[in-house]
């Protein structure tokens, strides 16, 4: 029943487990094109992509008009250090400031140095604006967290396999309960070195944990009391992800320091962005802080283009109209099919609880099925299976996707 590997893709999975590290556990398929919401396989099978690289191909894979200000922007100049200015840089800060609404940004490549940068940028802020004395800032984090892979942001991590054998770790962070207001009220009153609150509006890989309505908001407004900068990383949520441009839009929040990454590029280049305004981000002096391709000709005209798509193809306003009618077919699902034990998301970033424990293998073994049947989604956390296909997706493709779920749903009735 289950699909067979073709030797061509057999050798290809061979060679990454012969010579690259084994940090990844793909599911075993190797693909070779991308187009919109479908991927291509080396066997020319054709895939819905339900996954869209942890959310950073908002846009459909190889949009034509990113890929295109990609390569016009490579055959020009592609790098000069931050030690010169290039023609690009400044057009995409004045951009990108007043599509988001702030004073000013500093770009980085990655979603995790976009978190180290905010780290950074909010201690500095702590002891310089707020007059914290030097080394004693902390930043409230949430349990069940998941911010990137460096050192410092796997110190507030609880994933025991992220940390286990990597420490010593890094000070200065309190964890407390998501979605949870007293906890974080009570860490606030508790101490004057507060710096800053650093959450994921909803939590994407621990499973799509959506808060409570009103927990950003209100948990913005401690914030504001304390003095404490609410941080939002929207590397995930952000850029259309969940039917508004950021997800912490749905609750009218405008962070003090926001984080993009992943579909801030569409997918086709590394392309990250701190965002703070003035008061915040004019703590940060030359030389303080940088990085060689942070910022970099083609990052801006990609990021451009990127976010003129998000516009102009008003994937915001279809994420959200898309979502319902995807959550709506999954709980029809759900109610004929036990397996299913629960149906969560926001706009086009949903996730499905398998009814089996974390460590079962069953979540994984669907997903294999719906590879076999042309759908590409991967289990997070074990039982959850997270359904986040590109923005462009379409009602009819929805509908199709769904047929797709309940028929490999039904052969583990
Ligand atoms: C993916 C992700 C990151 C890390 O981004 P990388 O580009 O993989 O470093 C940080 N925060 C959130 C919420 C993410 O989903």
């Amino acid at each position: 029943m289950q699909q067979i590997l073709s030797s061509k893709s057999e050798n290809l999975i061979s060679k990454e487990s012969n010579y690259g590290a084994h940090n990844y556990h793909p599911l075993p398929v190797v693909l070779e094109k991308g187009e919109g919401v479908f991927v291509w396989d080396v066997d020319g099978k054709k895939y819905y992509d339900f996954l869209s690289a942890y959310s950073a191909v908002n846009q459909g894979h190889c949009h034509p008009k990113i890929v295109g200000a990609m390569v016009e922007q490579a055959q020009k100049l592609t790098l000069t250090s931050r030690a010169f200015y290039n023609d690009q840089l400044g057009v995409y800060e004045e951009y990108v400031t007043k599509y988001f609404g702030f004073d000013k940004v500093l770009p980085m490549n990655t979603g995790a140095e976009a978190v180290e940068t905010a780290l950074k940028l909010c201690r500095k802020w702590a002891y310089e604006v707020k007059k914290i004395h030097e080394n004693q800032a902390q930043i409230i984090v949430c349990e069940n967290n998941f911010h990137g892979r460096t050192t410092t942001i796997i110190s507030f991590s609880n994933d025991e396999t992220a940390r286990k054998s990597f420490g010593p770790f890094t000070e200065g962070f309190i964890k407390i309960e998501y979605d949870n207001l007293d906890a974080l009220e009570k860490v606030l009153e508790s101490s004057n070195n507060i710096a800053g609150f650093l959450v994921e509006p909803i939590q994407g890989e621990a499973g799509v944990y959506v808060p409570s309505e009103g927990y950003l908001a209100k948990a913005k407004a401690l914030c504001e009391k304390h003095n404490v900068l609410f941080i939002a990383d929207e590397v995930q949520t952000g850029i259309a992800r969940t039917g508004k441009l950021l997800a912490v839009h749905h609750e009218k929040v405008q962070p003090d320091i926001l984080i993009l990454g992943k579909a801030l590029s569409g997918g086709v280049y590394p392309v990250s962005a701190v965002l703070a305004n003035n008061g915040i981000m004019n703590v940060i002096k030359p030389g303080q802080h940088g990085s060689t391709f942070g910022g970099n000709p083609v990052a801006a005209a990609v990021a451009i283009a990127a976010l003129e798509v998000i516009k102009e193809e008003k994937l915001a306003e279809n994420a959200e109209r898309l979502g319902i009618i995807l959550r709506d077919g999954l709980n029809a699902i759900a109610a004929k099919n036990s397996l299913i034990s629960l149906v969560r998301g926001k706009g086009l970033l949903n996730a499905i609880v398998i009814d089996c424990d974390e460590d079962s293998d069953l979540a994984w073994a669907i997903c294999l099925r719906f590879r076999d049947y042309g759908l590409l989604a991967k289990p997070t956390h074990g039982n959850k299976i997270r359904l986040a296909p590109p923005l462009v997706i379409t009602e009819s493709q929805i509908q199709d996707c769904l047929s797709i779920i309940e028929k490999a749903l039904n052969d583990f009735k």
